[in-house]
This record gives C-alpha cells, sequence and structure tokens, in this order.
C-alpha cells in the first residue's frame, strides 16, 4: 500500500472530503447489508459524485493514517520514556538496598570485632603463669585487673553467657562464651548480673568485681579460655591485644 499524495493536497480534509470518507465507508458497508439505505442518500450520493476523482478518499485515509501513526510514535515514546524511569529507578533502589547490606555487614562486623578492658580505667595487677603458692594449679591461669569491690564489670566482647554461679577459688563467676568460639571468665564477683543463655555485647556490663573466693583483696580475675571449663586457658593479654585491647 503507498501513501503517495497529489500536489497541494496536503491539507487536512475539509468537512465534505470526511463526509465522502464516511460515504465510501458507509458504501462498503452495503455490501455487508448492514446499513443498506444509507448509501441511498440523494445528498451523499451528490458528494460522491462530485469527489470522485478517486484521490481524495485515499488521501484522506492517509491524513488520518499518518495522525494515527503520529499518535502511536508518541505513545511508543511515552512507553520507552516510562520503561526507562522504572528501570533507572529499580537500579537506583537496587543501589540503596545493596548499600544497606554493605552497611550492615560491616556494623556486624565491627559489632563482633569491638573488644574492650572488662574494667575501665585499670590496669594489670598480676600477670598471666605469674607463680604462686596462693593458686593450686602452682601458677596464674588468667590476669588480676585492680578493682575495688563493686566496680563495674564488662563483658569483654559479643558472645552468650554459657554458666554463672558458685566457682570454688574464683568465687562468684561468670563464663561467657566469645562470638570467635573462645571463652572468657571473670571471677571473685561481689554481685552477678547476668543469666545462662543470655547475649551479651562487648562492654555491657554483667557483674560488679569483689573478693569472693580465694583471695586476699578485691580485684577481678579474668581468663581468656579455648574451652568453657578451667585448664583450657590461654594468655589472656595476648587474646585482649589481638582484638585491639590496650591492656
Ligand atoms: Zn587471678
Amino acid at each position: 500500500m503507498a501513501f503517495v499524495c497529489a500536489t497541494g493536497k496536503h491539507r487536512k480534509p475539509g468537512r465534505v472530503k470526511r463526509t465522502t470518507v464516511h460515504a465510501a465507508g458507509v458504501a462498503a458497508l452495503t455490501t455487508t447489508g448492514v446499513i443498506g439505505t444509507l448509501a441511498a442518500s440523494p445528498a451523499l450520493a451528490a458528494e460522491n459524485t462530485a469527489e470522485q476523482t478517486g484521490l481524495t478518499p485515499v488521501l484522506a485515509a492517509t491524513d488520518d493514517l499518518a495522525e494515527h501513526i503520529d499518535a502511536q510514535a508518541t505513545a511508543q515514546q511515552r512507553i520507552a520514556e516510562h520503561e526507562a524511569a522504572e528501570k533507572a529507578a529499580a537500579a537506583r533502589a537496587k543501589e540503596a538496598r545493596e548499600a544497606r547490606a554493605r552497611a550492615a555487614r560491616e556494623a556486624e562486623r565491627k559489632r563482633l570485632n569491638t573488644f574492650v578492658a572488662p574494667i575501665a580505667h585499670s590496669y594489670v595487677s598480676t600477670g598471666y603463669k605469674v607463680g604462686s603458692s596462693l593458686w593450686s594449679s602452682g601458677s596464674h591461669t588468667g590476669i588480676d585487673f585492680h578493682a575495688a569491690t563493686g566496680t563495674p564489670v564488662h563483658a569483654v566482647g559479643v558472645g552468650t553467657v554459657v554458666s554463672t554461679g558458685w566457682g570454688g577459688a574464683y568465687g562468684n563467676e561468670i563464663v561467657i562464651r566469645m562470638a570467635d568460639g573462645m571463652y572468657t571468665q571473670y571471677g571473685h564477683l561481689s554481685s552477678i548480673g547476668v543469666t545462662v543463655g543470655q547475649r551479651v555485647a562487648a562492654g555491657q556490663q554483667i557483674a560488679l568485681s569483689g573478693a569472693t573466693g580465694n583471695v586476699t583483696g578485691p580485684h577481678l580475675h579474668f581468663e581468656a579460655r579455648t574451652g568453657p571449663d578451667y585448664g583450657s586457658d590461654v594468655d589472656p593479654v595476648a587474646y585482649l591485644r589481638n582484638h585491639g585491647v590496650n591492656v
């Protein structure tokens, strides 16, 4: 089908021409027998006669088609723009989600790797493996932090409390399984503030220091262990320093 416009006939068709097109349309319909009587109208027949050049109906149809194509192109353009905008929005949302996930992972990594000293503003008064008749093993299985009775004791890192209560020579004690799989123990406490199964954060107060058990004076006994029980101790200073604690 070729859409060829005759010279000087590019303008939008006038009322008469449109009528002609309609008449042609109606005429076409008559073949179906639906509106047979309209084609017989004398006025329409006259118009038909006046415009029987054969060009006008084709031109009118061509202009209508051009308008239709224009409208379709505009619609397609709008759809394309809409799709592009949706894609851009989806990309931005994905980027934001990924940024949030990265921030959450970073915060979690930071949370798990944050360690503090069990007693703030204190110092180690007795070192690891120091020999003394005071300890049943003959040498110190942890370190002592200088602390008056009633000083807040903090979990050194994120973990879960695995035992609390009387620990013989250790007096009142708490053992925590750390997020890295190691254990920390806090002894000679005057008061225990956590229960078994409780999750604790780095720096969270878990007890008050004291002088319970086998002691010559108040302090906090602190151990780092590979397991929950006595005898699995490792160097607690090295453990804390490996986690960035200045002791
Ligand atoms: Zn000790």
